[in-house]
């Protein structure tokens, strides 16, 4: 199960490049950042972001076209599952997740469109500081052609975290 705030849901813009993004936090984060900047988002608190709610949030944020997991929870076979739900109900809706782990599973870089990986570092700085330790991928299918002439799906991550960077307001 995975589990969010309710209370704590929010539109936000610039989390992912050219994305108006319902972004939700994920509780029971596993992680163990040094100077943590969410120390709540550790404990098992919250509601079960079920498909159910997933609607709701999107249906009642008309014209949303990215749904953000802010943090990925305990339970992985849920996670996989919610970012596949988003992909293949809502084709123009990218679902998106922030990990705080340096490495995600195959199957993660499958479902999710836009992939934020690496641990908050107090002293390096958020994503969106050029002494970051975080990286933020786009994950594109690509067609190409497989074996026998039939056509094989790849999924490519493109770095663009350069992109947050330049669009920072100092
Ligand atoms: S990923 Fe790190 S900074 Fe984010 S909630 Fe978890 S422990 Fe805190």
């Amino acid at each position: 199960m995975i589990k969010y705030l309710p209370d704590r849901v929010s539109i936000v813009l610039e989390e992912i490049p050219d994305r108006v993004s319902v972004a939700v936090d994920i509780t029971n984060c596993p992680e163990n950042c040094p100077g943590c900047h969410s120390p709540f988002l550790r404990e098992d608190i919250g509601e079960e972001l079920t498909f159910e709610r997933i609607d709701s949030l999107i249906s009642d944020n008309f014209g949303v076209n990215c749904f953000l997991l802010l943090g990925e929870g305990r339970d992985h076979q849920a996670l996989v599952r919610i970012g596949k739900y988003i992909s293949e109900k809502y084709p123009g809706i990218a679902p998106a997740l922030y990990s705080g782990r340096n490495q995600v599973e195959d199957d993660i870089w499958q479902v999710f469109d836009y992939v934020k990986l690496g641990p908050y570092v107090e002293k390096k700085g958020p994503l969106n500081e050029r002494t970051t330790n975080q990286r933020l991928y786009h994950v594109h299918s690509v067609i190409s052609a497989g074996a026998g002439g039939s056509a094989a799906i790849r999924r490519v991550k493109e770095d663009i975290t350069p992109v947050i960077w330049r669009r920072k307001k100092d």
